[in-house]
């Protein structure tokens, strides 16, 4: 994609000057961040990185990843409620893989005990980049779903005024009225609301599950005040906390600290390091509980990769939503190659697929949060370490995308304003609550658009790779 910035993009000193109004405007809106030396305070913070211009991004490209975000919703929920093809899906991954396995035993517990919970709420965003094909037209093409913890839709939604700011210093008044309004914490809380509403008890509480050291504070809070002011409140409590305060009653319902909870909404718990083995019974006991939790322990496995590659197996999609040909079709085509690695023959041949043309694939193991898929030279390392070993299972192969690289100018704290050579990660936010067997909400709630230099093959903004961006639509 061309970009419409090019001539200022040469401009060093035009560069500084709006670079620092950029920065200040930000600061003013609330795109921040605590810093990594004071992760627990706020009595210092900085900007979240973001791009100086925002990105072009084709209008059917945002209107294709908008239209297909209630179908993923669907989708998840429906493999979440599925606990054959959940066991059937996972059974080789979490022979293999540790984590996995230990949120499958919670899953199969809570499944053997009965689930307590009848209000499900799901809040997820689906990311995508853009493959650039052979014909010029670039293609939507699934990157992952994230179904906890998925993060940024409260800096998103003051990233459009940074970005009006620049184009109208510039005097770009038309182009400025072209960057899209945004507000995902806004339907994010709307979907806690609900769930809040169909618990049905006006005294209880949302219970937003933190860490400790919490850098994207802001983001959370983004949301927490928008549940403020639907007189909604909202506790952050840690797992060490849960597992020293928290308790169920007899009708399992959940209590923090004496209060009741409606919702447990997870901004921690999605990668190993997080669960000591105390935190691990602190999520077993939310779990059991009849709180809504969001996501509920077999939402979480639904966006596992493992599960994203077995989607792509002709007929599943099919199973999952029978009678929906339209969604199913629209799901499909947003699939990239993905590609299984158990032991037998597919595997071998996917092995062999990756190893004669390394460049064109992504090894990934079941892991969220960035920094942990192999590419190139490290790929082909695993891969040959691998091959002859049971553990292989625990990963999975992906077509690697390639974005057409455009230029931006990447705005971090502590670091001059630099021109580069970039891609983009589209991420549409989805919220869906259902009660038993009813589906009551499913939306899309708006966007994210993340962009990082291509020299860096992974990593979001919370790893310090990417920034944060929006899109120019075109
Ligand atoms: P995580 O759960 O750690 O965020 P992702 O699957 O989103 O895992 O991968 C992390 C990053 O790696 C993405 O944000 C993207 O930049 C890059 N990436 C992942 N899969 C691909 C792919 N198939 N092609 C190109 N880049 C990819
Ligand atoms: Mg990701």
């Amino acid at each position: 994609m061309a970009t419409n910035w090019g001539s200022l993009l040469q401009d060093e000193q035009q560069l500084e000057e709006l670079a620092r109004q950029a920065v200040d405007r930000a600061l003013a809106e609330g795109v921040l961040l605590r810093t990594s030396q004071e992760p627990t305070s706020s009595e210092v913070v900085s900007y979240a990185p973001f791009t100086l211009f925002p990105s072009l991004v084709p209008s059917a490209l945002l209107e294709q990843a908008y239209a297909v975000q209630m179908d993923f919703n669907l989708l998840v929920d429906a493999v979440s409620q599925n606990a054959a093809f959940l066991e059937q899906t996972l059974s080789s991954t979490i022979k293999q893989d540790d984590f996995t396995a230990r949120l499958f035993d919670i899953h199969k517990q809570v499944l053997k005990e009965g689930i307590a919970q009848t209000v499900f709420l799901g809040l997820n965003r689906s990311d995508y980049m853009f493959q650039r094909s052979t014909d010029g037209s670039p293609a939507l093409k699934q990157i992952e779903i994230n179904t906890i913890s998925a993060s940024f839709g409260g800096l998103a939604s003051r990233t459009p005024a940074v970005h009006r700011h620049v184009l109208s210093v510039l005097s770009k008044t038309k182009e400025a009225g072209k960057i899209l309004s945004n507000n995902p914490s806004k339907g994010l809380a709307l979907g806690i609301a609900k769930a809040w509403e169909l618990y049905g008890s006006t005294n209880a509480l949302v219970l937003l599950i933190a860490q400790e050291k919490e850098r994207n504070i802001f983001d959370q809070r983004a949301i927490e005040n928008e549940l403020l002011a639907r007189n909604i409140h909202v506790i952050r409590r840690t797992f060490e906390d849960i597992s020293e305060k928290g308790s169920l009653d007899q009708d399992r319902r959940l209590f923090v600290d004496g209060q009741e909870i409606a919702v447990v909404y997870f901004r921690d718990g999605y990668m190993p390091r997080q669960y000591s083995l105390q935190n691990w019974e602190a999520r077993l006991l939310l779990e059991r509980s009849c709180a809504a939790k969001c996501p509920d322990i077999a939402t979480q496995l639904a966006g596992t990769k493992k599960v994203q590659q077995e989607l792509s197996r002709p007929g599943m999609l099919e199973m999952l939503l029978p009678g929906q040909p339209e969604a199913v079709a629209r799901l499909r085509a947003t699939f990239a190659g993905l590609y299984s690695l158990d032991m037998g023959e597919e595997g071998d041949q996917a092995i062999a697929k990756a190893l004669a043309a390394p460049s064109r694939f992504v090894l990934k193991p079941q892991r969220e949060g960035g920094g942990n898929n192999l590419y190139g030279e490290e790929m082909v390392q695993a891969l040959k370490q691998l091959k002859d070993s049971e553990e292989r299972a625990s990963y999975i192969l992906m077509e690697k995308i390639e974005p057409e690289p455009f230029e931006n100018c990447l705005l971090r704290p502590g670091s001059p304003a630099q021109v580069v050579q970039c891609i983009s990660e589209l991420g549409i936010f989805g919220v869906y609550v259902r009660q038993e067997k009813t589906l009551v909400m499913n939306k899309h709630v708006g966007h994210l658009l993340r962009t990082k230099a291509i020299e860096h093959a992974d990593g979001g903004v919370a790893a310090g790779v990417a920034v944060l961006d929006n899109p120019y639509p075109v």
